[in-house]
Formats: C-alpha cells, sequence, structure tokens
C-alpha cells in the first residue's frame, strides 16, 4: 500500500456513535469526513442483534437522556431507525466506506494513519466507535473443546519456546508470526500460494523472517480438521498431510473491541477498560473513542449521539 488518502476526520464504525459522529462533524462545519464499517451497510449491531419489528426505545431500559445535539433520534422499531440513520448519512453526504475492517490506527506525528486489510487513509483527529460486539472470526471445522486453551485468536496465552502455527494471510496474522518468531519456532499457514493483503512494511519483515527462517511459510494448504493428539495441537491440512503443534493461533479476520485498542496503543485500566477524559480523547491526543465502548455499563443508542456531540464540541473548539 503505496498512498494514503488524506481526510480532515476519520469514523471507525458505522453504528449510532459512529454516524452520529460523522453527522455532527458534518454539522459543525468540517468537510471530509469518511466512515469506515467492515459491515455490508451500517448498524450492524442492530440488523444482526435486534429481532425484526423489535421496539426501540430512546431511554432504553430506563436510562433517560436528553439529546444535546442535532441528531433527532425517537422512539420507533428496528425499520424506522435503520431508515432514519440511512436518511442522516444521505442528508449530510457522509462519505463511507463498506465491507473495510480497520485494522490499526497508528499516530505519526500530528497525523494518524488508518489501515483496513487493502487501503490507508490519514487524518488528523480520528474518532473510534467499533461498539463492543466484535468477535474474531472462526474456522468453519470443529475445534476440540479440550484444546481451548492451547487454540487462540490473540497472543496472550502464548509464551516462549513453543512449537506455534499461525493461520491467516493478513497483515495481523504476520504481525503475529513476526512478533512471536524471536522466542518460538513459528509456522505460517495460509490457505492461498502467496500474500496479496500484506502492507510493505509487513511483508518485508514476514519475507526477511522467511529468508533467516525464524517463521516457516506453509502456502497454499487449508486445514481441513484439528484434533486433540496426547495434549497436543493435531492439524490435517487438505493435501491430507498433518502436524503437530504446541499451539495455534488464528487470525482469521474479526477482533475483539479490546484487541482492537491494544493494537491501537489506547491506554487501558487494570479491567482492561480504555482510560478517557471528560471529552472522550484516549491516551492518545486526538484520538477518541465513543458509543459502547465508552460505556462500560452498557450503553444505548442515545448515549452514543450525546457521546459524539461532545467530542465534536471539543474537536471545534480545538481548532
Ligand atoms: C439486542 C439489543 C437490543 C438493544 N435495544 C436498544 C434500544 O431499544 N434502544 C437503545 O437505545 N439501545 C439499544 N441497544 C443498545 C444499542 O444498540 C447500543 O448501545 C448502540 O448500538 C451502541 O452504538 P455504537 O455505535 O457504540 O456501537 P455499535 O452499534 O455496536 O456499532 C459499531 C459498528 O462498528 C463496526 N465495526 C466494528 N469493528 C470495526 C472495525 N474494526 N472496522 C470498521 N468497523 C467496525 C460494527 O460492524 C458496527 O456496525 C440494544 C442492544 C442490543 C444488543
Amino acid at each position: 500500500m503505496n498512498t494514503y488518502r488524506a481526510y480532515d476526520f476519520i469514523v471507525i464504525g458505522g453504528g449510532p456513535g459512529g454516524i452520529g459522529a460523522a453527522v455532527e462533524a458534518s454539522h459543525f462545519g468540517i468537510e471530509n469526513i469518511l466512515m469506515i464499517e467492515k459491515g455490508e451497510n451500517h448498524s450492524q449491531t442492530i440488523r444482526k442483534y435486534y429481532k425484526d419489528g423489535k421496539r426501540v426505545d430512546k431511554d432504553y431500559k430506563g436510562m433517560v437522556v436528553e439529546l444535546n445535539g442535532n441528531v433527532d433520534f425517537k422512539d420507533g422499531d428496528k425499520d424506522s431507525t435503520l431508515n432514519y440513520f440511512d436518511k442522516l448519512l444521505d442528508d449530510e453526504k457522509i462519505d463511507v466506506i463498506f465491507n473495510s475492517e480497520v485494522e490499526n490506527v497508528v499516530k505519526d506525528g500530528d497525523i494518524f494513519k488508518v489501515t483496513t486489510s487493502n487501503a490507508g487513509f490519514i487524518a488528523k483527529n480520528v474518532i473510534v466507535a467499533i461498539g463492543r460486539m466484535g468477535k474474531p472470526n472462526k474456522p468453519d471445522y470443529k475445534l476440540p473443546a479440550s484444546l481451548s486453551n492451547k487454540i487462540n485468536f490473540n497472543l496472550d496465552k502464548c509464551s516462549q519456546n513453543e512449537n506455534i502455527l499461525i493461520v491467516g494471510g493478513g497483515n495481523s496474522a504476520a504481525e503475529y508470526a513476526i512478533a512471536l518468531s524471536t522466542n518460538n519456532k513459528v509456522t505460517l499457514n495460509y490457505r492461498k500460494s502467496s500474500f496479496t493483503r500484506l502492507n510493505e512494511i509487513n511483508e518485508k519483515t514476514l519475507y526477511e523472517c522467511a529468508k533467516n527462517e525464524t517463521v516457516s511459510l506453509l502456502l497454499g494448504k487449508d486445514i481441513v480438521q484439528i484434533d486433540n493428539e496426547d495434549g497436543d495441537v493435531k492439524v490435517i491440512f487438505n493435501d491430507n498431510s498433518s502436524n503437530t503443534y504446541d499451539r495455534v493461533v488464528y487470525a482469521i479476520g474479526g477482533t475483539t473491541p479490546v484487541d482492537f485498542l491494544k493494537k491501537c496503543n489506547i491506554a487501558l485500566d487494570k479491567e482492561g477498560l480504555p482510560i478517557f477524559d471528560e471529552n472522550f480523547e484516549t491516551s492518545i491526543k486526538n484520538l477518541f473513542i465513543c458509543g459502547d465502548l465508552a460505556t462500560a455499563s452498557g450503553g444505548s443508542i442515545a448515549i452514543a449521539l450525546n457521546h459524539a456531540y461532545q467530542i465534536l464540541k471539543y474537536i471545534k473548539s480545538q481548532n
């Protein structure tokens, strides 16, 4: 990825918090706003987790909220809520990219680099509004419950001197393999015969590791089955070959909010919750969190909309 498209303001996540942020930014006169959403449409939590016809209360679960900003959200049902958010995005002519999962936000000087699997963007202010419903993707085949400690979706349980298989072909898989290779025997398995989604740095570093034999590449082979072999993970591939590993780490898309925050270097408290101030600014200046991500005890649409208004009011006061 060579070029980064520049925006004044980037919102990650197209749920109520993200939509509210984009709309408020537009009301405050910010031009060049981009919203990036991993689903094929906005508001994935509402689409996936609300039953059809569900009543949608503004004062959800009795949490009475007076809306402060420019979004006039009212009681309704699932459809009317989604239609209202459609209209907001259309009316404000917000630039939205769907089907794009943001992998990382890195600050470089005064500018944030926001990276998806196939594109990069830069902006001075970024809001993370990815909610709390995210989870890592799992493979289609069954994973033995007895191996749950040895089959992971992030690096939290990894230690040293293990024989580890990383599964995936994106930047997370490459970064996991590179990070673990200093203290472990690492193999990276990708079902395709070459990598097409890696950024330049990861591609270069990974091929250097492969050349130095600190990471073995196992390309063009797909896993079809995982078995427990005397407490180790036996991996069977589609060419009938098999290998046994101490640990298998899947990096095949999707991520939990806390893993995302860690990747962005946002400081977390002892409970793993993000630290932020009264303007929802994280430990990193000009990087904000909004909505359910900033509501440990359970949020609501109206609460997310008020966060968005507060953040934009603050950003505007700084300029
Ligand atoms: C079953 C149910 C019923 C509810 N009923 C109500 C109700 O009646 N009234 C009410 O006010 N509240 C209700 N809520 C709560 C409300 O839905 C949430 O508080 C609200 O959706 C939070 O908005 P958000 O923008 O913070 O997060 P979300 O709505 O979760 O939106 C986050 C968005 O970010 C996207 N995303 C995640 N990761 C990435 C990434 N890496 N890159 C790009 N995009 C990403 C997701 O796909 C998603 O679209 C309900 C919740 C549930 C689960």
